[in-house]
C-alpha cells in the first residue's frame, strides 16, 4: 500500500500509469487532499466509483499519531509524533513577530554524534519516510488552523541530519511546494546541515535555503565537537557554501553554538569572522541549551553579549537567537525520541498541555508528563 503523503506529483503520475488511469487524476487527488483537506475517497466526487475503489485498494492516507502537544509560556509549541513502529519524533512551532516557524524532524536519532546535541546522544534508529515528514507539517497545520495560526516558515532543524536522509527530505520539499500540493514557498524552507558536503548541491537544486552548523572557529575546535569535521573539513565545507551563494545569489546561514569556555571567547569570535567574512552570510549565535548528561555549559549572558557585540563590531550580520521553549524542553538541541529520558525536574508548571482552550485535548488526551 502506498502512503499518499509521501508521493510527489511525479510519483502519483507513475502510479496512475501503472494502473492504467489518466495523468490528470494526480492533480485532482492532490487538490482534494492538500487544498480541501479531504482524504475520504468517497467524498472525491470527480472520481468514478470504480476509480475510487481501485485507489482504496492501493493508497492510504495514514499519518503519524500526534500524541502530545505542549505550549510554552513564551508561545513555543512542541509536538510529539508516534510512528507506526512506535518510534517517536518531535517538532516545534516557534513564534516571532511576523512569523510562525515549524522546526521539523527528518530522522529518529542521528548518527553524526555532535557532542553537544541531545539528539546526537541517540544513535540513528531510522530515517523517516517522506510521508512522516510531510505528516508533521500537515497535522500541525490542521491543528493550528483551528486557532487561526498559519505556518509561514519551515526549518529542518529538528531531530536528525537532513542530508543523511536525502530522498525523503527532498520529496517532502517537492510535495509541500508543488502548486497542487501545499504550494509552500521554497524560499521559506531552510535546510540545516552539519556539513555533508557531497549532498549539499541538492539544497541548491531544490531552491530551499541553506544553513550550516559551524560550531567551531577552526578545524581543531570544530572536530572536537562535531566529529563529521574529520571527514569533511572546514576549508572544503566553506568552499561548498561559497558555491551555494554564487549559484543562488542567496546568503548562507551559519549556526554557531556558544559552549562555555569552549567556543565563547572574544578571540573565537574573531577567528570565526576570519573564516566566514568572504562568504555572503548571516551568523546565528545559539547559546548552548543544557540537557541531561551534557558535558557542556551555557555561557553567562554577559559572555554571550560580548561575543555578539564583537561580531557586530567586526561587521558581521549576526543574530543572537533567543532561547525559546526552554520550559517545555523544546529549545535547539533538546529534542529527543527517548521521551523517558526527559529530566524529572523539567518545570512545566507555567506551561499548558494541549495549548489554548481552542486546541486543548487535540492529542486525544494521552498527555502525561509528570
Ligand atoms: N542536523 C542538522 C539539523 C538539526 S540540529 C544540523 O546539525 O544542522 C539544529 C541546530 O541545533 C544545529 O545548528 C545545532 O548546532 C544546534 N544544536 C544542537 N544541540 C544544541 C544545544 N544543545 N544547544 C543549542 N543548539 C544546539
Ligand atoms: Fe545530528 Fe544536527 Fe544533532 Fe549533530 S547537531 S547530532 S547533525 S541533529
Amino acid at each position: 500500500m502506498l502512503n499518499f503523503y509521501g508521493l510527489t506529483i511525479d510519483d502519483l503520475k507513475a502510479f496512475l500509469s501503472d494502473i492504467g488511469k489518466e495523468q490528470f487524476r494526480a492533480q485532482q487527488l492532490m487538490k482534494w487532499v492538500y487544498e480541501k483537506r479531504i482524504t475520504d475517497l468517497e467524498q472525491m466526487t470527480n472520481l468514478s466509483k470504480e476509480t475510487r475503489a481501485l485507489f482504496a485498494d492501493k493508497i492510504q492516507f495514514d499519518l503519524p499519531k500526534m500524541v502530545q502537544h505542549l505550549v510554552s509560556v513564551d508561545g513555543t509549541q512542541k509536538f510529539l509524533f508516534e510512528m507506526y513502529d512506535k518510534n517517536t519524533v518531535e517538532a516545534v512551532i516557534i513564534p516571532a513577530e511576523d512569523r510562525l516557524t515549524l522546526c521539523i524532524s527528518s530522522e529518529v536519532g542521528c548518527n553524526m554524534a555532535c557532542k553537544f546535541c541531545f539528539t546526537g546522544k541517540q544513535k540513528l534508529k531510522r530515517r523517516l519516510d517522506a510521508y512522516e515528514i510531510v505528516g508533521q507539517f500537515v497535522e500541525i497545520e490542521d491543528l493550528l488552523k483551528k486557532s487561526d495560526q498559519k505556518i509561514t516558515n519551515i526549518v529542518f532543524m529538528g531531530m536528525g541530519e537532513p542530508l543523511d536522509n536525502v530522498e525523503a527530505v527532498f520529496k517532502t520539499v517537492d510535495i509541500l511546494c508543488h502548486d497542487f500540493g501545499r504550494n509552500f514557498s521554497r524560499r521559506k524552507i531552510t535546510i540545516s546541515t552539519s556539513g555533508i558536503i557531497p549532498e549539499m548541491w541538492r539544497i541548491t537544486k531544490s531552491r530551499a535555503r541553506l544553513a550550516v552548523s559551524l560550531n567551531g572557529y577552526d578545524d581543531q575546535s570544530r572536530t572536537e565537537v562535531m566529529p563529521i569535521n574529520k571527514k569533511y573539513p572546514l576549508s572544503d565545507l566553506l568552499e561548498e557554501c561559497r558555491k551555494y551563494t554564487r549559484e543562488t545569489k542567496d546568503r548562507v546561514t551559519f549556526e554557531y553554538v556558544l559552549l562555555k569556555g569552549v567556543t565563547d571567547q572574544i578571540e573565537h569570535a574573531r577567528q570565526l569572522w576570519k573564516l566566514v567574512r568572504s562568504i555572503p552570510c548571516k551568523i546565528n549565535i545559539i547559546p548552548f541549551n543544557e540537557h541531561p548528561g551534557s558535558d557542556y555549559h551555557r555561557p553567562d549572558d554577559e559572555t554571550v553579549e560580548k561575543f555578539h557585540s564583537e561580531l557586530l563590531h567586526l561587521g558581521a550580520q549576526v543574530l543572537l537567537r533567543r532561547t525559546m521553549g526552554r520550559d517545555i524542553f523544546a529549545a535547539c538541541g533538546q529534542l529527543t525520541s527517548e521521551f523517558n529520558n526527559k529530566p524529572k525536574n523539567m518545570d512545566i508548571s507555567n506551561s499548558k498541555i494541549g495549548g489554548s482552550p481552542r486546541v486543548r485535548n487535540s492529542c486525544g488526551g494521552q498527555l502525561s508528563l509528570r
